[in-house]
């Protein structure tokens, strides 16, 4: 191949064309599940690590270790970043956590509740890489502990994100970012995201318009709530984020936490929905 082809319809060259393949992220959520719970600290959970790393070859990764003080001990954790770098000046990242609830037992083998983000950011590697971006770097970040260890409070969750954004408020990264998009629960079947009333305005109006331009608006905004998520430690320091999560996993949210959390209940057309809306968010950004 010599020849520049014309970009599609739809799209330009500031960003990568949302074409996320929902087939193979089903067959990573697959793939993950297989290993079991994986809560911080388990073998299933470091074994989940090194399937990251390895999908991960030939791309700019950073680990962000830490030890984690939790109500029932010190659990080991690890953030991991992988770099994609643009043209302009900023960085957009796309986050998602990739552990398990740890009370919820072996039982718990979250497919969409810690499967479905790491899947997706897997999915969204695989469309980054190999070609050069002309608009802002983007990073994708598989959050460590982000479920509590014993229930939910401001100091027992988000342990990764809440130590994350103030290594980077420390060391400047922050000021650099120009949106967090955060993605959880993202593979039900029935995807109804739910619009985060904490997420700032102006990125929720922005993923709205991508999902419109895309024709899949009537998966997004249905029902309106406040989310504590992966995205509260960044926007207290100021960074413009969003957290796209379907919190309504069958009926009343039933399979949510339960052994009933399981690959049946996904499907690669959700993943689809909410990858390309998130590289079509990419491309706005990248042309505000
Ligand atoms: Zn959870």
């Amino acid at each position: 191949m010599s020849q520049p082809s014309p970009a599609p319809a739809g799209t330009n060259s500031s960003g990568p064309k949302p074409d996320i393949d929902g087939h193979r992220a089903m067959q990573y959520v697959k793939e993950i599940v297989a290993m079991g719970a994986r809560p911080a600290g388990s073998t299933a959970h470091a074994k989940l690590e090194q399937y990251i790393l390895a999908k991960l070859q030939g791309v700019e990764v950073e680990q962000d270790k830490f030890t984690a003080q939790t109500p029932v001990g010190k659990f080991p954790m690890n953030n991991i970043i992988a770099k994609f770098p643009g043209k302009k000046d900023g960085i957009i990242v796309i986050a998602g956590h990739y552990d398990t609830a740890y009370p919820l037992g072996k039982s718990f083998v979250g497919a969409n509740d810690g499967g479905s983000s790491t899947a997706l950011l897997l999915a969204l590697a695989d469309q980054l890489r190999g070609q050069p971006l002309e608009g802002y770097s983007v990073w994708l970040l598989w959050t460590d502990g982000e479920e509590a260890f014993v229930h939910w409070t401001d100091t027992d969750s988000v342990y990764g994100t809440r130590q994350l954004a103030q290594k980077w408020q420390q060391d400047g990264t922050a000021k650099k970012i120009k949106a967090l998009i955060l993605v959880d629960m993202i593979g039900d079947a029935d995807l109804d995201i739910l619009k985060d009333t904490y997420s700032t305005p102006w990125l929720s109006e922005l993923v709205y318009q991508a999902a419109s331009n895309l024709g899949y608006q009537s998966h997004f905004y249905e029902f309106k709530t406040p989310m504590e998520d992966d995205h509260k430690p960044f926007l207290k320091i100021g960074v413009p984020s969003i957290d796209l999560i379907d919190f309504t996993y069958g009926y009343n949210n039933v399979f949510w936490h339960t052994p009933e959390d399981t690959t049946d209940k996904l499907s690669a057309q959700s993943f689809t929905i909410t990858g390309d809306v998130v590289l079509e968010t990419i491309r706005l950004l990248n042309g505000r």
